[in-house]
């Protein structure tokens, strides 16, 4: 296993590919062995090991927690249930009273969690629009925010903030600053390199990559910080199973190739979207014309692999483009929510992940109803060029 000094010796690829294996003084297993056990014996009469119960600590979650933070540049990684419940848990260190400022923009389930917590007095909110840097200077001094959240690039939109800045003027109000880094993973950005304090994933994403488990992971820069959300973890008890944990860990290990294919095959395909005419809009930070551009070129060490457009005409053409994209039985695109798995996805915002959002608030967040978002997966980009083509040729017939 590695020390604490392996996070700076070694690259990305290295350490999630060695995370934890031949670390098993049983039997010398060399992947590591999934603990299961919700129980662990004392050596003796009052004398502990270091795990007792597994809602507060289990090895197999600990092992991934270990594993992320390495790759995040962090102290350790608390595993949840679920992006939502790494979400909740960042979310207890307000206390009644705080408040908290979060994108205007945010993922629909971390807008519904904000919005309950709020009407049930646990913190104060305020949503507010984090790529305006003026703007948020003058709201950070008047309002003084407990905490920051940050989700860059937004979802569906691909708006770029700058984290750097944002944190920057944080600090200078004492606010804490978390950062939602499942868009992109750890591969392409490192929150807390930027200073940032925590950074939460939906490890469902590109982190286990392989659409079958449903998991998060809130990853602190400072023991103090961890210790702290471990406390709450252990107290409402909202850790990740084993078994899960195990599972993301595995795939995980492929996740620097994924992420790297993914983002290439991405760049290709926004290229071949944007000279289409049947589009009316392409949204890839990619392209220099896009406004966050030159930040995410600064801050991204790759423009990731999501791509969201928008279909010309009306509602027939948009519904000829889902229907021959995903409808056929060979289609290369399937029609769902969630993003960063191996198999390429088209979402249609405005009928499923924005949905519960209503039309005008839609409108107002840039958000048509033509809108299509693409999850770009693990198939040759070629394959992917020819489907999208074929569908927008559908789209005018
Ligand atoms: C999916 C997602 C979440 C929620 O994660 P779950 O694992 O579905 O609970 C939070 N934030 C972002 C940006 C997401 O994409």
């Amino acid at each position: 296993m590695f020390d604490d000094t392996a996070k700076e010796k070694f690259g990305k690829s290295t350490l999630i590919a060695r995370a934890g294996i031949d670390s098993d003084p049983a039997h010398g297993s060399v992947t590591p062995p999934v603990f299961l056990s919700t129980n662990y014996s004392f050596y003796g009469y009052s004398k502990k090991r270091p795990y007792d119960y597994a809602r507060g600590g289990n090895p197999t979650r600990d092992m991934l927690g270990k594993a992320l933070a390495e790759l995040e540049s962090g102290y350790h990684g608390v595993i949840t249930a679920s992006g939502m419940a790494a979400l909740d848990l960042a979310f207890q260190l307000l206390e009644t009273d705080d408040l908290l400022i979060a994108p205007h923009d945010c993922y629909a389930g971390t807008y519904r969690l904000l919005c309950a917590r709020a009407w049930q007095r646990h913190f104060r909110v305020t949503f507010a629009n984090l790529t305006d840097g003026d703007r948020i200077e003058e709201l950070f001094t008047s309002a003084k925010p407990a905490m920051v959240l940050i989700e860059t690039p937004s979802n569906p939109l691909l708006r770029i903030t700058d984290i750097a800045r944002v944190v920057s003027l944080a600090k200078k109000v004492g606010a804490r600053t978390a950062v939602d880094n499942t868009f992109l993973s750890p591969i392409l950005q490192k929150p807390l390199k930027l200073g940032a304090d925590i950074v939460i994933h939906s490890t469902t994403k590109y982190i286990n990559g392989h659409s079958d488990v449903v998991g998060g992971a809130v990853i602190s820069a400072s023991k103090e910080l961890h210790e702290r959300l471990a406390w709450w973890a252990n107290c409402v008890g909202l850790a990740g199973a084993p078994f899960d944990s195990f599972l993301t860990l595995r795939g995980a290990r492929t996740m620097p190739l994924r992420v790297g294919r993914q983002t290439e095959s991405a760049g290709a395909i926004a290229e071949f979207l944007r000279k289409q005419p049947g589009i009316d809009a392409v949204y890839y930070p990619g392209f220099k014309t896009h406004p966050g551009h030159d930040i995410a070129a600064r801050q991204q060490s790759g423009f990731g692999a999501m791509i969201s457009l928008e279909i010309k005409g009306g509602e027939k053409n948009l519904r000829a483009f889902l229907e021959t994209l995903t409808g056929a039985e060979d289609s290369l695109f399937s029609l769902a929510e969630s993003l960063g798995g191996f198999e390429s996805l088209a979402a249609h915002p405005a009928t499923m992940t924005h949905a519960e959002m209503d039309p005008e608030a839609r409108r107002r967040a840039g958000i048509g109803d033509n809108l299509v978002r693409l999850s770009i997966g693990l198939e040759e980009a070629d394959d992917l060029c020819a489907a999208l083509g074929q569908a927008l040729e559908h789209a005018y017939q």
